[in-house]
């Protein structure tokens, strides 16, 4: 049996704008639309952010998070993830209102940034006291947590503050965050470190920024990894050429993934194999 790539599509983000895609999805009908034809195309996950629906701006709104769940539910079975992470440079929010759409509207997972640093010219702060918080709360409501890892220091900092703190027992999902100023940079060796540190029995995923988002992510998947697609981590289908929507990216990697003996999974196959908390 072909082996089976976990795609997530993350179709908003908190930095894109219309002006650098004007495809990107910003109501909570778009985003729906954007899912549903991602996961026809084969993702099995979808990462959100909310966006004012007038203005397009980031927004902490928990009525706009409300309303995109209720439309991707209503869209697709996909399974759903926001954000904790979006609001903190972009909005100045604090950790209690960075986490509250995800007590309060209980996606399957919840991205979780395991480690403060520079996101280009911000300060992004994650000190141990909100990671243990935020893995303590998501435990006690059975929302995965999502490891969202910018350097090789975070996956000891998960091992540090989650597990040998007994927060929170593995398996554990990841995200290698690769190409973010101020995080570890875009290459294969670099990925190959990560991947190496990555104890045994969790699951990860590649999010490579720019146009490292096809390579590095197949490259994960070649490594027995996943990956993400969409618009937050880039907006071009290949050199020059935008991405006429995120179902197209997710496309891209399908067909890439295939030519290589892979498969997308399925959202089944998905949940059997992310260690989800809604599940045990
Ligand atoms: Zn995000």
């Amino acid at each position: 049996m072909s082996r089976k790539v976990i795609i997530t599509v993350a179709p908003t983000g908190s930095i894109p704008t219309r002006k650098d895609n004007p495809a990107l999805p910003i109501t909570a009908e778009e985003v729906a639309l954007e899912t549903r034809r991602s996961y026809e195309a084969g993702a099995s996950v979808v990462h959100l952010h909310a966006r004012n629906p007038v203005t397009g701006e980031p927004t902490s709104d928990i009525k706009v998070y409300r309303d995109y769940l209720a439309a991707v539910r209503s869209a697709c079975p996909i399974i759903t993830q926001i954000t904790t992470g979006g609001g903190a440079t972009t909005l100045g929010l604090s950790p209690e209102e960075r986490v509250r759409p995800v007590l309060e509207l209980l996606p399957d997972s919840a991205s979780l940034n395991s480690g403060s640093m520079n996101f280009g010219r911000k300060l992004f702060s994650n000190t141990p006291d909100v990671m243990e918080l935020y893995a303590r709360r998501m435990k006690e409501i059975n929302v995965m947590p999502e490891f969202e890892i910018y350097d090789l220091s975070m996956l000891q900092n998960v091992d540090y503050w989650i597990r040998q703190g007994g927060i929170l027992d593995p398996p554990y999902q990841f995200s290698f965050v690769l190409g973010v100023m101020g995080g570890i940079p875009p290459s294969i060796k670099n990925l190959l470190a990560l991947v190496e540190s990555t104890p045994a029995g969790c699951t990860w995923q590649v999010i490579g920024i720019g146009r490292h988002q096809i390579p590095l992510g197949i490259t994960g998947a070649m490594l027995g990894g996943n990956l993400r697609v969409g618009f937050e981590d880039n907006v071009f289908l290949s050199k020059g050429v935008l991405a006429k929507s995120n179902a197209e990216l997710v496309e891209k990697a399908v067909r890439i993934i295939r030519e290589l003996g892979m498969e997308a999974a399925s959202v089944e196959e998905a949940r059997d194999t992310l260690p989800l908390l809604n599940k045990r």
